[in-house]
Order: structure tokens, then sequence, then C-alpha cells
């Protein structure tokens, strides 16, 4: 199938790639909760849904998580805040964990990696906070990977669409 006609048939932007960082460990645990007790940051819930790009909802894609803690560290020692997990049935994902701040020249941010399937290409990206200051001088900040973030009587929710290749 020629490009232009895959693109005209497309409904949804796919969610765009940013760059992995260096604080991916690879075979994190299978886990929706992924913060240790004790675990430094406001309790923070990311949902969302993995789709295609007619906005169709995918089933068991997979999703890994990692990010800062509340004082902007990372455990690259262990597993603490890293966690891989699949979508339900509506391809639906719930995500556990606490706010991460900022380091260094990076704004707030969840790094994650996607893939619809097995056989599908992987998009490595990050999430990002709204209204944070950092995110107008972080270089790697990406506008349209900002979750939509609500506070709640227990900490803040946050909602992310990824839309991805299935290729
Ligand atoms: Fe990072």
């Amino acid at each position: 199938m020629p490009v232009s006609q895959k693109t005209t048939n497309r409904k949804l932007l796919l969610t765009p790639s940013v760059e992995e960082g260096p604080y991916y460990t690879p075979g994190s645990p299978e886990r929706q909760s992924i913060a240790d007790p004790g675990t430094s940051g406001s309790r923070l819930v990311v949902e969302g849904r993995v789709l295609d790009g007619h906005g169709r909802p995918i089933a068991h894609a997979f999703l890994d998580f990692w990010h800062a803690d509340g004082h902007g560290k990372y455990d690259n020692e262990g597993y603490n805040l890293r966690g891989h997990q699949y979508t339900d049935k509506n391809g639906r994902y719930r995500l556990e964990t606490v706010r991460p701040s900022q380091y260094m020249s990076r704004t707030a941010h969840i790094h994650a990696k996607v893939r619809a399937t097995e056989n599908s290409p992987v998009l490595t990206t990050q999430l990002f906070f709204p209204g944070v200051k950092k995110n107008a001088t972080d270089p790697i900040f990406e506008t349209l990977t900002v979750m939509d973030v609500a506070d709640t009587k227990d900490g803040q929710k946050a909602v992310f669409d990824f839309v991805v290749d299935v290729g």
C-alpha cells in the first residue's frame, strides 16, 4: 500500500516517540502498582487505552513504565518504579504509582515503551504533566504527550491514550 494511502486512512495521529534516556532497565516485573511502600512522591494513578491509528482499542498490548521518584531519583539497582503490564480486553491500562519529580535539566516525566503485538514496532516515549514550569526549558519536552491530570481526594489521576502503529 502506498504510504499516502495509508496516511489518508489514518484517523488519529500516532503518539510521537521521545528518547529512551539512560535509565531503562529491561526485564521489569509484571504489575500495575510499581511503587514500593515508602517511596517518596504523592500518589498518582495513570489510566488510558492503547489504540491503533483508527482509534480501535488494542487488547493485550504491552506497556513498560519507568520513572524517577518524588526526589527525582531512579532505582538503577532494582525495579522500584518500574513495571510492565498488558491492556485488558477493552484496550485499557492502569498504572498506580507516585508522581515523579524533575531532575537536572529534565522536567517531570514518565517513560514508557508500548507495543501493540509481539510483531509490532515498539514505541518508546515519555509522558509529561501539564502546568510544570520546567516544561518550558526541557529540550526533550513534547507537547503531544502531555497527560490530562486532575486532583482527586487521594492524590492525582492522569489520563493518556497511546496511539500506536500496529505494524
Ligand atoms: Fe527520565
